[in-house]
């Protein structure tokens, strides 16, 4: 099984000028009795040359598939050999710390944040609920789940308090640290600190749910206005999590 193999399974698209010749797969390698001609499936726009390792003018169907098959550049998905989940951005967070409720191994995990790029045959197969690889474009790292998943928590309150450019870059507002709690920030900071500038790090900031946050600050707002003293700010118990992390 490889990454291509695994997620054609899924995909029901039918591919015309198949040749009967056996021939190795310029793309994955693997020996194949039904080929394309390579230059059939890649477009012009195709860029990813680096990845063609095999000497050969010939692509299995289970690549080609996956090169034509335009949803899977166009959203951020997790597959198994019975599935292929398709995810918006607002809805990674539901499914990347319990991967195994949704989908068996072995799988694979993709982002995409250009919606444009090719994921599919950059992926790696992951055999590890806990510790997997998520293919993100050209990028490829190890996301470690219960690590993450503490870090998460804490993330989301902060996000109440903080804009996502202010806690990937550490150039916070004033106004926002006050509105936190000084010593609180302090906390924070030391646990952000260790964790800025990793792929993993970034990953989280970019699906924390920004519809939650917006609905957040809207009833806040409107709490304000009626003159009512605002209820804690905290998601959870979230000073327990700064302590404990
Ligand atoms: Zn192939």
């Amino acid at each position: 099984m490889n990454p291509t193999k695994l997620i054609s399974r899924n995909i029901d698209i039918k591919l015309k000028d198949i040749e009967q010749i056996e021939t190795q797969c310029c793309l994955c390698g693997n020996k194949n009795k039904e080929v394309i001609k390579a230059k059939k499936i890649l477009s012009e726009k195709f860029t990813n040359y680096e990845y063609l390792k095999f000497k050969s003018d010939y692509m299995c169907t289970d690549c080609a598939k996956c090169i034509k098959d335009d949803r899977l550049r166009k959203n951020n998905f997790l597959a198994d050999e019975d599935h292929i989940i398709f995810l918006k951005q607002n809805e990674i967070e539901n499914y990347i710390f319990e991967v195994g409720k949704y989908i068996k191994i072995p799988f694979l995990f993709a982002i995409t944040r250009s919606f444009k790029k090719h994921n599919s045959f950059k992926c790696n197969l992951n055999y590890d609920y806990d510790y997997f690889y998520i293919q993100e474009e050209d990028k490829k790292y190890l996301f470690d789940v219960k690590e993450m998943k503490k870090l998460y928590k804490i993330l989301e309150d902060a996000y109440l308090f903080f804009t996502k450019e202010e806690m990937i870059t550490g150039n916070y507002k004033f106004m926002s640290i006050e509105k936190y709690g000084k010593k609180k920030f302090l906390k924070l900071e030391e646990i952000l600190n260790k964790h800025r500038g990793t792929h993993q790090f970034e990953l989280l900031i970019y699906i924390l749910n920004s519809e939650k946050r917006n609905e957040y600050i809207k009833r806040k707002k409107e709490e304000e206005k009626n003159g009512k003293k605002s209820k804690t700010m905290c998601s959870g118990n979230v000073n327990e999590h700064l302590e404990l992390y």
